[in-house]
């Protein structure tokens, strides 16, 4: 059959109906050029209306300011884990970075093969389900920048206010990747913002960074061409050829949100829907449970046991038979997790929390 089903998965992850409607009407030909934008030269004039349009659009709902490049790149998020350092320190600077999960981790174990990157609190011991008091927090005057991972897509963990970095540069750095566009974001706050599309605002194969103009162009000498975000910035993400599909795709899903009413709108819809989540697992007596710190529980991730364990593999077979798929916990981890992107109608939600209800009267 054709019909969909709702897709909690981690990303890739479920797109607004409408954004694939639209690339549906216009796979075969794009607009009046007679071809699919995935048979464009990334330098027509036809691509360029695309991504100059796209870059437009994250402008204005992050509303960016016009002192930050927006760079369309490639690799993942995870290229940026030593893209980061490369570009924004020499290999003896000292960098800090605050570990809230298993992203921020990797971010941190990367670095430190091109910078002397210092671990300043780690949630580890908690099983990451912690963000520390920003006060508390020893920051090395001298890093070059604090990196954060602002949402923890396995652990659930979001922070919901930014440190101020101490170092000399004022420098914070974030992983945005599994929160991407779900809220406004104080871009000024920041010195470097980074996410891989798939999550929230696209297909996998794109990758957004947005950094302050000053910090380009001072690379580590051994720094890949590809790496360097001046190679990017200086082309306007066209130095090769870019991931032109997918950034078409992300323009339909800018396109989309701004339609929506912007970030604000969006975080209103996402924080309605985590409510009535985090409410079912809260208000199941124990069957279900959440171990993340209630402040800190991200909009986007639900990570939830059940008291029973032996009950998890029937639960995400019953679910599934009911068109709600992807339920099961990272592999690192275990349990279940419910990502509620953007794109995920309050419907999906609702459809969930009902079917959480009716396993536990079954089950209880
Ligand atoms: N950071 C976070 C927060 C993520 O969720 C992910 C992917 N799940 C990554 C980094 C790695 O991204 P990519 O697979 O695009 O390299």
């Amino acid at each position: 059959s054709q019909e969909r089903v709702f897709n909690f998965a981690a990303g890739p992850a479920i797109l607004p109906e409408k954004v694939l409607r639209k690339a549906e009407s216009e796979v075969y030909i794009w607009r009046d050029s007679g071809m699919s934008v995935m048979e464009m030269s990334h330098r027509g004039k036809e691509f360029l209306s695309i991504i100059e349009k796209a870059e437009g659009d994250l402008r204005k709902l992050l509303n960016i300011p016009s002192d930050y490049s927006v760079l369309f790149l490639q690799g993942g998020a995870t290229t940026q884990f030593a893209a980061i350092p490369l570009n924004l320190c020499k290999p003896d600077d000292p960098v800090d970075y605050l570990v809230t999960g298993s992203w921020g981790d990797k971010a941190f174990k990367e670095a430190q093969k091109f910078c002397k990157a210092n671990v300043i609190w780690s949630g580890k011991s908690d099983k990451y389900t912690k963000i520390p008091s920003f006060e508390s927090l020893e920051q090395n005057p001298d890093a070059k920048y604090l990196h954060i991972c602002a949402n923890e897509t396995i652990h659930g963990v979001e922070f919901k206010s930014y440190p101020t970095p101490k170092n000399k540069n004022g420098i914070l750095v974030a992983d945005m990747s599994s929160n991407f566009c779900s809220k406004p974001v104080d871009v000024s706050k920041f010195g470097l913002i980074y996410a891989g599309a798939q999550k929230n605002v696209g297909p996998s194969g794109v990758t957004i960074v947005i950094v302050r103009k000053d910090l380009i162009g001072n690379a580590q000498p051994i720094t890949p061409v590809m790496l360097d975000y001046k190679t990017h910035a200086d082309n306007n993400s066209l130095y090769n050829t870019p991931p032109c599909y997918g950034i078409y795709m992300c323009g339909l899903v800018f396109d989309h949100l701004l339609e929506q009413g912007g970030l604000e709108a969006v975080q209103k819809n996402n924080m309605k829907k985590a409510e009535i989540l985090y409410n079912t697992i809260d208000g199941s007596g124990g069957f279900y449970r959440c171990p993340v710190e209630k402040s800190v529980r991200s909009l986007m991730n639900v990570p939830f046991t059940l008291e029973r364990s032996d009950l998890e593999a029937e639960f995400i077979k019953e679910a599934a038979k009911e068109k709600m798929v992807q339920l099961k916990g990272h592999r690192s981890v275990g349990g279940m997790r419910a990502s509620i992107y953007n794109a995920m109608p309050l419907a999906g939600v609702e459809k969930l929390v009902a079917f959480m209800k009716n396993f536990q009267a079954r089950h209880a």
